[in-house]
């Protein structure tokens, strides 16, 4: 509450956050093929009318990052927003709704593929922007924003923006994926891995005669599930974990199998490194290849998300949990996540405090008649408002 005397306190438009999801939803972003363009340019039209200054960074046919930024008097270091433009596809189940017309049902809550992740969440930012650009108060630092493309399938648009520079001086990230209003400090990294055994094909009837490889696959992912990764629990995200996702191998019943294949998905916490990992496995396949007779296999790491960790007690999680105390009225959870961001791309190395903050739950994320309050949306939108304000240090 303020008095006479004090600075007023910037508040988005009434339903500005609805209105603005609401034209994003209906731009088909399903990726693939993406075509996060379309939307890229509705966003920078939208923040160009508030004195915003920005560009499009161009990822192949009607791809694009938008990047936009908010100057403030440069006496903290910069942050930056970021959500990505992209959708998950529609999936094959029939939608109450249509999943890009946006209706806003009789409870107030707003339905469309993207409106949980995360075009509630990337107009709840922008609108914070927009608001604190049209607000009569000094700011602090700079904000940037970020939109990328391409995250649901390889964070296409994150590497670019990575490459490009754009995450060059900044100290703080906040991620718009959902999390139903919570604070969000850590979530897991992923390394996928492929498999490959190699045997020697033989008559069915004779096994002696052959090697084979979908034995040889089962000690390996024995082996693999064995390993011991020499790591305390990590407090919000508990421990890592591995999933054999795929499995290929063999032709007919009757020949001995000379090749199989597998793919693992291995959920990483903060605290082990990618390149580490990789060398322990080496290290277990060379062993495989001393012990067992015939023994043959090959390794590929097929994709690499490094988890994101940020510790409660850094400035930034500080800072946005008082903020959001005062938005919700009560003191907000501080928790982790399984899934990966982007964050996962624009975090390592950058030393960046990172949080994952935004409106909608979590499960309805990537489901049928995916849908989201507006009130929360609202209440995202003045959380990101008053982040930017808010005192880094204490
Ligand atoms: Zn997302």
């Amino acid at each position: 509450m303020s008095d006479a005397q004090s600075v007023p306190t910037p508040r988005p438009g009434r339903r500005e956050v609805l209105e603005l999801t609401r034209e994003l939803l209906r731009i088909d972003t399903v990726n693939p093929p993406g075509n996060e363009r379309e939307a890229a340019e509705v966003a920078l039209a939208y923040a160009k009318r508030f004195g915003l200054t920005g560009s499009l960074q161009p990822i192949g046919e009607g791809r694009a990052n938008l990047h936009l930024v908010l100057r403030g008097k440069g006496e903290q270091a910069p942050m930056m927003y970021c959500g990505h433009l992209d959708t998950v596809p529609l999936g094959t189940a029939e939608w109450t709704r249509p999943p890009h017309a946006a209706e806003v049902d009789e409870d107030g809550v707003l339905w469309g593929r993207g409106s949980v992740d995360m075009k509630g969440g990337l107009a709840a930012m922008l609108v914070g922007m927009t608001t604190l650009a049209r607000a009569d108060v000094p700011r602090p630092a700079d904000v940037h924003f970020l939109a990328t493309a391409g995250e649901e399938v390889d964070c296409a648009g994150a590497r670019a923006a990575r490459d490009s520079g754009a995450l060059e001086g900044i100290a703080s990230l906040v991620i718009a994926e959902p999390t139903d209003l919570d604070l969000v400090v850590a979530h897991k990294g992923a390394l996928f891995l492929e498999f490959v055994t190699y045997g020697r094909a033989a008559h069915g009837a004779m096994p002696d005669q052959g090697v084979n490889a979908i034995t040889h696959m089962m000690s390996l992912l024995e082996r693999l599930g064995a390993l011991d990764l020499g790591l305390a629990a990590h407090p919000v995200l508990g421990g890592p974990t591995l999933s054999v996702g795929t499995i290929q191998g063999g032709s007919v019943v009757n020949i001995v199998p000379d090749r199989c294949s597998a793919q693992v998905d291995l959920r990483r916490v903060p605290g082990i490194e990618h390149a580490a990992l990789v060398v322990r496995i080496e290290e277990l396949l060379e062993d495989l290849r001393s012990t067992l007779p015939d023994f043959e296999a090959q390794m590929t790491v097929t994709g690499d998300y490094a988890a994101v960790g940020t510790d409660p007690g850094e400035p930034l999680v500080r800072a946005a949990g008082r903020v959001l105390e005062g938005v919700l009225g009560w003191p907000p959870e501080v928790s982790g996540v399984s899934y990966f961001s982007d964050g996962s791309i624009l975090h390592p190395g950058a030393n960046l405090q990172t949080l994952l903050f935004g409106p909608g739950d979590p499960h309805l994320a990537h489901q049928t008649d995916e849908r989201v309050p507006v009130a929360a949306l609202e209440r995202a939108a003045e959380f990101f408002t008053l982040l930017p304000l808010a005192p880094a240090t204490s």
